[in-house]
């Protein structure tokens, strides 16, 4: 694309939107939560015996009577209609991308002719969406459609624009899950239970336990005049074609650089709108890629911070729009240059203030500290295949193993300190370890861990499962996922190797064994067991890959593939016997995966061939025709000789042009060919296969052709905004 059409691009959709400075009078403290229906705003609008009650299904999971909706239903409709809301609509998180809503106005006849406002505590509880055309993966047939969706208390109603949204869950008919919340809440429920068992082997005091998620939104931004231009970015989400830019990220001066003005003005904006929203954000930077950023909130409990995940993506797309930009949450938008992803930090803390991840001041606490890591890695290692299903996608696959995100091989980082902890731990024998001196003092001699685990200097961007002092971050999580999918497997994972871990420890103490020295025992165990998902090197490096082949973990490279590890008998084991997902959820959903994956490959397929045939080839064609015009017309002016070395380089250009479009021409024929036999497959994971397999190699083999065109064609002519001139914003 010419320059100057560049320019007017931008141009043109700026003067739509002029900069705007967003900015008030109030601090964060003040209008935080603003549009949220928390605590705060129940103990203003609830009669004080139903507030009471709301913090008992909220706190306890107790279970809500109508009567009680009712109320409830009333305080909120006051509430909202303050706010100048009309509509209410239940929320839920569907197994394709993104939310669902459905709005309902809160009219009624007032049986007098004419209308009051009415908002119900049935309304508030259930709604019976027509779901027919959300995915079931086969539980729900087309003609018994019905779903409903029922609220979550544990997340609080907030109100956006004119409606009231009411955070829930979507279930078939028949009881089974058609959504992320659903077995996410059920699986924060095994592992909170069973990490509160453990942790009351080293405190009284403890009687619940919750598990945190902080997520970290990598995201792209693009003008939004330029995005409009490329019907790939529009359809897709990501560019199928664009040479590099001759700049791009190799001066890292992208990289917690100065943020460009209207970014700011975006980020900002989005920020003020979040925090009313109750989204605790915290920390924005600009990525390693141009026009690349991030922004992280405090750290949640886990289905708030979920929700507020899903919350933050939709705003972002939206306030993007508002500053004339888009914003792109594809996992790899570019090639070339880094793709998003989100990193998912992830621990459990309990209600005594304990967080159980972090290393503690005793022994006792240490030994508390080491088991929690030894069976969070139980789970990661006994199911490192199921938890790399967890985070792969069509999207996501573009990033992982790319040399700028975690490899498709699930292992975890640990430190130097800690490693060597677990050294000292398995190497020595128990009496060094266990004295019991005295009556009752034990003591423990685990070297003593130093409080500043934290220490970033020895972290390690290449491993997918990193622990970072605290917590563990889950970095393989790609950006436009709901990050649910990947937790609800830690959880699950981590739930089941606790209650195992108990179990045994059980065991040891029913035998006589005491309490400490049977966790001793149980914890130097499993820290032989699980060493092979424990790698401190880089995970980029070739001899990884067999390392850990050698060692038996998961290195499937093939997406398809990597879902079925849903189906594996120990994955459905662990789901089961947890209580988070049956047999036929796990098959509809493992259905899902792969059929969306089929349509997302296929939707780029198409796009890609028509852009080929209709943006690529004519114009290629066309400035090979004015190279052959300007050949012709040499011979008018010059002796044949002479024209002929004058146009050398031209003819060597029209010839590659040639090159380069019969090999489109009929490489584009093939992937049609190969949609087409791939489409006749009825079995989805047959026909997963087959996109992966024979559909998307052509893409990438015929793009290459086509950014080869890209350098030599009339820049005048070109028909896409290029990456140069989409990844520089001014
Ligand atoms: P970095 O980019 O260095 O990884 P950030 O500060 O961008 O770190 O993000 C770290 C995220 O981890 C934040 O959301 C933060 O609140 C969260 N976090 C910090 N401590 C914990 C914890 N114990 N459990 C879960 N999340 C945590
Ligand atoms: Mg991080």
């Amino acid at each position: 694309m010419s320059a100057i059409l560049r320019f007017k691009l931008v141009e043109e959709a700026f003067k739509k939107k002029p900069l705007e400075i967003p900015n008030r009078e109030d601090r964060p403290s003040e209008f935080f939560a603003k549009y949220v229906f928390n605590r705060q705003k129940m103990a203003e609008y609830l009669p004080a015996d139903v507030y009471e009650k709301m913090c008992d299904v909220i706190d306890n999971g107790t279970k809500l009577d109508l009567e009680t909706a009712d109320k409830v239903a009333e305080g909120m409709k006051r509430w909202a209609m303050e706010l100048g809301v009309t509509h209410c609509t239940h929320w839920f998180q569907p197994l394709t991308e993104g939310t669902a809503e459905k709005h309902d106005g809160f009219v009624e006849h007032d049986q007098k002719g004419g209308m009051v406002e009415e908002f119900t505590g049935k309304s508030l509880v259930q709604q019976e969406p027509d779901a027919s055309s959300f995915p079931s993966g086969g539980i729900r047939s087309t003609f018994e459609a019905r779903g409903y969706s029922a609220w979550d208390p544990a997340s609080p109603v907030f109100v956006v624009s004119d409606t009231l949204m009411i955070p829930t869950v979507f279930i078939s008919y028949t009881g089974e899950a058609l959504d992320y919340k659903a077995p996410l809440k059920k699986s924060i429920k095994a592992v909170t239970q069973a990490a509160a068992e453990v942790a009351r082997y080293f405190y009284n005091d403890v009687n619940r336990v919750t598990s945190n998620l902080g997520w970290e939104q990598e995201y792209f931004l693009v003008d939004e005049g330029l995005y409009a231009a490329r019907p790939d970015l529009l359809m897709t989400g990501r560019t199928l074609m664009g040479h590099d830019s001759a700049k791009n990220q190799q001066m890292d001066d992208h990289y917690f650089g100065s943020i460009p003005l209207r970014v700011s003005y975006f980020m900002k904006d989005l920020e003020m709108q979040a925090l009313e929203l109750g989204i605790p954000c915290k920390t924005r930077h600009n990525e390693v890629a141009p026009n690349q950023f991030e922004l992280a909130p405090i750290f949640e409990e886990t289905n708030l911070a979920v929700d507020h995940n899903m919350l933050i993506m939709s705003l972002m797309k939206r306030v993007a729009r508002k500053h004339g930009f888009r914003c792109l949450l594809h996992e790899k938008p570019f090639a070339g240059i880094n793709g998003s992803g989100k990193h998912c930090n992830w621990s459990l803390s309990a209600d005594n203030g304990v967080l159980l991840h972090a290393p503690g001041k005793t022994p006792i606490e240490n030994l508390r500290f080491i088991t929690f890591i030894v069976e969070t890695l139980m789970g990661v290692y006994k199911h490192n295949g199921l938890l790399k299903g967890s985070i792969i996608s069509a999207t996501n696959a573009h990033r992982l193993g790319a040399n700028e995100a975690p490899p498709a091989i699930i292992s975890s980082f640990l430190g130097k300190q800690l490693t060597d902890l677990l050294t000292a731990l398995e190497e020595s024998d128990d009496d060094s370890l266990f004295n019991l001196s005295g009556k009752k003092a034990l003591t423990l001699d685990i070297p003593q861990v130093p409080e500043l685990l934290l220490d970033n200097t020895d972290r390690n961007r290449t491993s997918p499962f990193a622990f970072t002092g605290n917590r563990f971050e889950f970095r393989a999580v790609g950006s436009s996922a709901n990050c649910a999918a990947a937790l609800i497997v830690l959880n699950t994972a981590v739930a089941e190797a606790l209650c195992d871990f108990k179990q045994r420890v059980d065991q040891l103490v029913a035998q006589g064994t005491n309490p400490m020295k049977a966790i001793v025992s149980v914890v130097r165990q499993d820290i032989k067991t699980c060493k092979p998902i424990h790698f401190e090197g880089n995970g980029y490096t070739d001899s990884w890959k067999e390392e850990a082949q050698r060692r038996g973990l998961d290195v499937e490279q093939s997406a398809p593939m990597m879902f079925l590890q849903y189906l594996a008998p120990e994955s459905i084991k662990m789901f089961e016997s947890m209580g988070v997902l049956s047999e036929a959820e796990l098959k509809a959903r493992t259905d899902i995966k792969l059929e969306t994956y089929t349509k997302k490959i296929q939707i780029e397929a198409r796009i890609f061939g028509d852009l080929c045939l209709n943006h690529i080839i004519p114009v290629a064609t066309r400035y090979q025709s004015q190279l052959i015009d300007n050949v012709h017309k040499m011979t008018d002016i010059f002796s044949p000789e002479e024209a002929r070395q004058l146009s050398a380089n031209n003819i060597k250009l029209i010839r590659q042009i040639s090159d380069h479009t019969t090999f489109i021409t009929e490489h584009v024929d093939q992937l049609i060919n190969a949609r087409r036999v791939a489409n006749r497959i009825t079995d989805e994971t047959e026909k997963a296969i087959a996109y992966h397999d024979n559909v998307a190699p052509l893409i990438e083999s015929i793009r290459y052709h086509v950014d080869k065109l890209e350098l030599i064609v009339d820049d005048e002519l070109w028909p896409l905004p290029k990456y140069r001139e989409m990844l520089f914003i001014r």
